[in-house]
């Protein structure tokens, strides 16, 4: 990623938090190997490094291309160079861990990486091995609740993408490829300082439309369509997503009909989501209002997501999910009907967690239909 240098994090506070969860995690030190959680942690964007996190001392270890750019954006940070593969400098990093229980990532590291960690730990003096812990969560956990300058910078980008559809939208026509508005909308984000898309964007006319995670295809609009856009912009190291339903020309009958609901179980899921409650009950306020038309089955995605450095991050609103809703997360509310054969409706805005209830963070507009 070949990004700005930006103002260092302040990733003192972040590191107190991360320390505070040791004891419950059982653990004296954690290694990092997650990119997002190093750059949240670190508040260095490059894509190789490793950090090190005891109770007194945070470290990074990153290999040469990378020297100048750590020293700049990780004040605070003890600097390691790495040279080699990791067998050769991992041994250094943890020989001073030797006796203590050393938190790895188990949802990043591989199978491969963890058997290397294992070897470099073997061979070091019996004095100087620590014991390998696995942890789930423990960064993602502290990401879920966004800082008030984190929330800006969502709030940013939401706008540049708001802007990017608002600037395309009313333009599109039947005949323009679903690859041609997808390209039109990129075009804006860049052009208005976003640094690219969070996500490949979705374009789906008519039937492809009942594909929830469908691409866009070279494949021209026809009139009388419904067209189903997912969009996320990237600014900052931020992410965003939103997706809008419209219809090119007059909507006829059953689009009107599956929009309103769907706008229904968005609207009341997002009046009535509130501080505490866990992502089982919030997305079963959409669900029960789609249900109660019949439509239930044609729903089958969760309600929402987390987002922030990635675009999907915790907490999960969806049928399974024990996360709790608090205030200063930030998550989307994305309900949908999908209809094979037919298409589909999805209306997606990302709101956050303030004061207990939801504040809409997306403005783009929702019905906003082409040709009129
Ligand atoms: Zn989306
Ligand atoms: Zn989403």
């Amino acid at each position: 990623m070949n990004e700005t240098l930006t103002a260092p994090a302040h990733t003192a506070p972040r590191l107190d938090r991360l320390r505070a969860a040791f004891d419950e995690q059982k653990i004296d030190a954690l290694l990092v190997s997650d990119p997002h959680n190093r750059r949240y942690l670190s508040g260095f964007t490059g894509s190789a490094g490793t950090l090190l996190i005891d109770r007194h001392r945070a470290e990074i270890a990153t290999d040469f291309r990378y020297w100048d750019q750590v020293g700049l954006q990780c004040p605070g940070y003890a600097l390691y160079q790495s040279t080699g593969p990791l067998t050769e400098w991992l041994p250094d990093v943890l020989r001073p861990q030797g006796g203590k229980r050393l938190g790895f990532e188990a949802a990043t590291v591989t199978v491969d990486l963890l058997r290397q960690f294992r070897e470099v730990i073997e061979g070091l003096p019996a004095a100087d091995r620590p014991e390998l812990v696995p942890t789930t969560g423990m960064v993602e956990a502290l990401r879920a609740l966004k800082e008030p300058e984190e929330i800006a910078r969502l709030e940013r980008v939401i706008q540049l993408a708001d802007a990017a559809l608002e600037a395309v939208v009313g333009r599109i026509e039947p005949g323009w490829t679903e690859k041609q508005v997808a390209w039109e909308i990129e075009t804006y984000v860049r052009a208005h300082g976003g640094d690219g898309m969070s996500f490949q964007t979705i374009v789906a006319g008519g039937p492809w439309g009942a594909l929830p995670h469908a691409r866009a295809r070279d494949v021209p609009l026809q009139p009388n369509q419904g067209v189903v856009i997912d969009m996320g912009a990237l600014m900052q190291g931020y992410c965003s997503d939103m997706t809008r339903t419209i219809f090119l020309g007059e909507p006829d009958a059953q689009f009107k009909q599956i929009y309103d609901i769907v706008l229904a179980a968005q609207l009341t899921a997002e009046e009535m989501i509130e501080e505490g409650m866990d992502g089982h009950t919030a997305h079963m306020i959409a669900q029960s209002v789609i249900e109660e038309t019949g439509h239930g089955e044609q729903f089958g995605h969760g309600l929402g997501h987390g987002i922030g450095l990635q675009v999907h991050e915790d907490p999960y609103l969806r049928k399974q999910s024990k996360d709790i809703v608090r205030n200063g997360m930030v998550f989307s509310v994305e309900p949908g009907i999908y209809i094979p054969g037919w298409g589909g409706v999805r209306i997606e805005d990302l709101v956050v967690m303030e004061n207990g209830r939801c504040r809409v963070l997306t403005t783009a507009p929702k019905v906003r239909f082409a040709g009129r």
